[in-house]
C-alpha cells in the first residue's frame, strides 16, 4: 500500500474530523466526461471509458480513508488533469495510477491492455509513490533524484504526481495529525516548488494554501479571518475597479476580461509573518487581473490604468519583454485606487494566461488541441532538468542534488537546517547573523561565531540551502557588533541589532555618533559653533524626533539616523545661513573675468522645463561630466556628478529612487561652472604665488584658495576654480602639473 497516498484503510482519528468525506472533493466518472465535453478538446473517449472500467474493476472493493469508493481518488485526479489540459495518455495513467500499486494487476498487464507508453507512465507514477517521506535529508534528496529522473524521461508523469498530490491534499483531513503535517510539509518543501517550477500556478497556489492551513493552522486562521471580516468591501471596492476600467478601455480595446481576487493566503502568510509587514502595509493583497487578445492591447491598457490610477513609482514590471525563467509573462504594476487603496494589477494576453495558469501542462493542451507539437517551449522547461541532472552525474551524494534542485526552484530563498532538524529558510545571501536573529533576537544577541556542517565559519559567511547550521552563544557575550549592520541581509535582523544598540549602548552610540558626525562636517568643510549646533539642527529635517543634541549623536550611533542621507540637507543649510562673504582667502576678481550669465543653467532635465537647477557642492560637476538630478525638497533640481559619492550605485534600489532624474548638458549654451582642485606639491617658497600665477595666466577665476603645510615637508592647495568643461579642466591641470615641485593635481 503507498505511504504517500492516504489510502490507508485506518480509522484512528477519524471520526474527530472534518469533512474529508465532502463530496465537494470528489468527482465522479460523470463528471469527468462532462468536462471532457465541455473542454473542447479532442479526447480517445473509447480508451478513456475502457481504462475506467478496467480501473473501476481492479479498486472494487477498496475504500479511501473516509469510507468514500477508492474509484473516487482516481478518477478526482483525472478531472484536475483534464483541467490542466493534459491529453488521453494522462487521463488514462491517472485513472491506473494506484492500480499497479495497491491491486494484484501487474504492469505486463497494463502493458498488454494499454500498451507500453501508458504502461511507463505508470511506471514511473509507481516508483515515485514508493518512496517514503521522511526528514532525513537523503531520504528527501533520493525523492527528488527519482521525481528528476522522470521528469526527463516524461514531464507528464511529474504533472500527473502533482494532480495526485493535490487532490490528497484536499482530502488530507481525514489522516491523522502527525501524518497530515508531514504530508503538508512534503508539499510544500517539495511538490509547490516543482509545480512553480513547471510554471503551474493554479497548483502551486492551492497546494501552497492547503499545506499552510496544516503547518500553520493560528497563522493561517488569523489571515482568513482578517480576509473574512473585510469580504463584503472588498467584493464593492474590485467591482468599483472593474467599473472603471471598464468604462475607460470600452472605446480604445475590443475585448476586455477583468477579474477581481485576493492573493493567495499563503503569499499574504510570507508577507505578514515572514516579512514582519501588517495586512495593510502589504500592497497587492488585492489584484486585479485584465486580459486581452494581443500584445499591443496589454501596454494600452496599462496606459490607460496609469491615467486613471496614480501609480506607485517603481512597482512596474514588464515580464512580457523579459519573461521569468518559468515562461510567465504579464505586465505588473502597482497603483493607487481612487479610494486610497493600494492594488496590483496584472496585464496579459489569453496565451500568456493560459502558459501562468498551466505553464509546461498549457503546452499539452495545443499539443492535444491542434495536433501540432509544441516541442520547443516544452524542451526549455525540459532543458532545466536535464541540466541539474548533467551537473550531477558525477556527484555520488545525494544530498548535493537536494541543494541545487532547491536552490534552482526557489532562487530567492535558502533553506539551512538547525541541528535539530528544523527548516529555515530565508532571503538568498543571509549570513549566519541572518539565520540568529531569525531564531530568535537573544540568539542573535548572545552570538558569538557559527558552525555549518560542524566547522567554524567566519561570521559573513553567506547560507547555502540543505547546510546544517548551528549558532554558537555564550551567556556572557558582549552583543552584537555595529560592524554587523553592513553584513546582515535581512531587515528582521537590521531592526533587531539596531533596537539593541539603541536600548543597550546610549553613551556609546553618543560617541560614535558624534565623532563620526565631526569626521562627515570636516570633509564637508563646514563648521558649526558648538553651541549653535543643536539649533541648527533643529532647522534641518531629520524625519525622526530629536529633542537634544545627545539624541541627535545616539540616532548616528544605532543606526536610526544615516549620515549620507541628511548631509545633503545639512550642507545646503549651512550654505544658506553661514556662508555669506566668509573669511576664505577670495582673490580680487580679475577685470576680464567673464561674467556668470544668468541664463539657462546648461544643463537639462528629463521631463521637467523652467526648475531651478543648483550644482551639487560634493562633486561639482562640469560639462562633459556623466551627471544625473536629485529632485530636492523646495530646492529644485541638484545636478551630481554620476561618480559622486552621494549618488547611489544602483538607483532602482536607492532609499528615494523616484527623486533621481536622468540630466544632460545643453550643448549649446557656453558657461562657466565652479569646480575644486586638490594641489599637492613641496612646501617651498613661492609655492602658492607660482599656482595663482599660473590660474591667472590662464585666464581662470579663483573663487577660493587655502593653503596648509603637511606634517613631511609638504603642501596642500585647495582651490575652487571656473572652468567651461572637462576639456579645460584638463587643460588647466595639464599645465598646474608643469608647476616645479608638484605632485599631484586632483579633482574633488
Ligand atoms: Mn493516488
Amino acid at each position: 500500500m503507498s505511504t504517500t497516498d492516504n489510502n490507508n484503510i485506518n480509522n484512528t482519528g477519524v471520526s474527530s474530523l472534518g469533512n474529508c468525506s465532502d463530496m465537494r472533493h470528489y468527482n465522479d466518472y460523470g463528471d469527468l466526461k462532462e468536462l471532457i465535453r465541455s473542454s473542447g478538446l479532442k479526447f480517445d473517449m473509447a480508451r478513456i471509458d475502457k481504462a475506467y472500467r478496467y480501473a473501476y474493476e481492479a479498486h472494487k472493493d477498496q475504500r479511501r480513508v473516509s469510507g468514500l469508493p477508492y474509484i473516487l481518488h482516481p478518477v478526482s485526479v483525472a478531472y484536475i488533469l483534464v483541467g490542466l489540459g493534459m491529453d488521453t495518455d494522462s487521463i488514462i495513467a491517472a485513472l491506473l495510477h494506484d492500480v499497479v500499486e495497491d491491486t494484484e494487476i501487474t504492469l505486463d498487464e497494463i502493458s498488454k491492455d494499454f500498451g507500453s507508453d501508458i504502461a511507463l507512465l505508470i511506471d514511473g507514477l509507481t516508483k515515485l509513490a514508493k518512496i517514503k517521506y521522511s526528514n532525513r535529508e537523503e531520504q528527501q534528496a533520493e525523492n527528488l533524484r527519482k521525481m528528476l529522473i522522470a521528469m526527463s524521461n516524461d514531464i507528464r508523469v511529474i504533472i500527473i504526481k502533482l494532480a495526485d498530490r493535490l487532490h490528497n491534499m484536499r482530502t488530507i483531513e481525514c489522516m491523522r495529525e502527525q501524518k497530515r503535517r508531514d504530508i503538508a510539509l512534503e508539499t510544500m518543501e517539495v511538490y509547490a516548488p516543482i509545480a512553480h517550477r513547471l510554471g503551474i500556478t493554479a497548483v502551486k497556489e492551492e497546494m501552497e494554501d492547503l499545506s499552510l492551513r496544516y503547518l500553520d493552522p493560528v497563522g493561517y486562521a488569523e489571515i482568513e479571518a482578517e480576509l473574512n471580516k473585510t469580504a463584503g468591501d472588498r467584493e464593492s471596492f474590485i467591482a468599483d475597479l472593474k467599473a472603471e476600467i471598464l468604462d475607460r478601455s470600452r472605446d480604445v480595446i475590443d475585448d476586455i476580461y477583468i477579474s477581481g481576487r485576493v492573493k493567495s493566503i499563503h503569499s499574504i502568510y510570507r508577507k505578514t509573518f515572514m516579512k514582519g509587514k501588517t495586512i495593510d502595509e502589504i500592497y497587492d493583497i488585492f489584484a486585479v487581473r485584465v486580459i486581452v487578445n494581443t500584445m499591443t492591447d496589454c501596454y494600452n491598457v496599462l496606459g490607460i490604468i496609469h491615467d486613471i490610477y496614480k501609480p506607485i513609482p517603481n512597482r512596474f514590471k514588464d515580464y512580457i519583454s523579459t519573461p521569468k525563467p518559468n515562461m510567465y509573462q504579464s505586465l505588473h504594476t502597482t497603483v493607487i485606487s481612487h479610494r486610497g487603496i493600494p492594488f496590483e494589477v496584472q496585464i496579459r494576453t489569453w496565451d500568456m494566461h493560459h502558459t501562468a495558469e498551466y505553464g509546461i501542462a498549457a503546452h499539452w493542451k495545443y499539443k492535444a488541441g491542434v495536433g501540432g507539437k509544441d516541442g520547443d517551449s516544452l524542451d526549455e522547461h525540459l532543458s532545466w532538468v536535464r541540466k541539474i541532472l548533467e551537473t550531477q552525474k558525477d556527484s555520488v551524494d545525494a544530498t548535493d542534488l537536494v541543494s541545487t534542485i532547491k536552490t534552482d526552484l526557489n532562487p530567492n530563498e535558502v533553506f539551512v537546517f538547525t541541528p535539530k532538524g528544523d527548516v529555515i529558510n530565508l532571503p538568498a545571501g543571509s549570513t549566519v547573523i541572518d539565520l540568529a536573529y531569525a531564531i530568535h533576537s537573544a540568539v542573535g544577541n548572545s552570538m558569538v561565531g557559527a558552525k555549518v556542517d560542524r566547522r567554524i565559519v567566519p561570521i559573513d559567511y553567506p547560507l547555502k540551502t540543505g547546510e546544517i547550521v548551528e549558532i554558537l552563544t555564550q551567556k556572557e557575550a558582549q552583543g552584537p557588533k555595529r560592524d554587523w549592520l553592513k553584513i546582515v541581509r535581512t531587515s528582521e535582523a537590521r531592526s533587531k541589532i539596531r533596537s539593541w544598540f539603541k536600548k543597550e549602548r546610549r553613551e556609546e552610540n553618543i560617541a560614535e555618533g558624534k565623532a563620526e558626525f565631526e569626521r562627515e562636517l570636516k570633509k564637508n568643510g563646514i563648521n558649526i559653533p558648538e553651541n549653535e549646533l543643536e539649533d541648527f539642527l533643529k532647522k534641518v529635517n531629520l524625519k525622526i524626533q530629536v529633542n537634544t543634541l545627545d539624541d541627535f549623536y545616539a540616532a548616528i550611533g544605532y543606526g536610526g539616523i544615516q549620515l549620507w542621507k541628511i548631509m545633503p540637507r545639512i550642507r545646503d543649510l549651512y550654505q544658506k545661513l553661514y556662508v555669506k562673504p566668509n573669511t576664505e582667502y577670495v582673490p580680487p576678481v580679475p577685470a576680464e573675468a567673464p561674467k556668470r550669465k544668468k541664463v539657462g543653467s546648461g544643463v537639462i532635465v528629463e521631463g521637467m522645463d523652467d526648475v531651478l537647477i543648483k550644482f551639487s557642492r560634493c562633486c561639482n560637476p562640469v560639462p562633459g561630466d556623466d551627471i544625473i538630478g536629485f529632485i530636492t525638497r523646495g530646492y529644485g533640481v541638484s545636478i551630481h556628478n554620476r561618480n559622486c559619492k552621494n549618488v547611489p550605485r544602483d538607483i532602482t534600489s536607492a532609499e528615494e529612487p523616484d527623486r533621481w532624474v536622468s540630466a544632460h548638458w545643453e550643448h549649446s549654451v557656453r558657461e562657466v561652472f565652479q569646480t575644486s582642485l586638490e594641489i599637492i606639491g613641496m612646501d617651498r617658497t613661492g609655492f602658492l604665488a607660482d599656482v595663482s600665477n599660473q590660474l591667472s595666466a590662464m585666464h581662470i577665476m579663483i573663487r577660493t584658495l587655502n593653503c596648509r603645510e603637511l606634517p613631511d615637508g609638504m603642501a596642500i592647495i585647495n582651490v575652487t576654480i571656473d572652468v567651461t568643461d572637462t576639456g579645460h579642466l584638463k587643460t588647466v591641470i595639464a599645465r598646474l602639473n608643469t608647476i616645479s615641485g608638484i605632485t599631484s593635481v586632483t579633482r574633488k
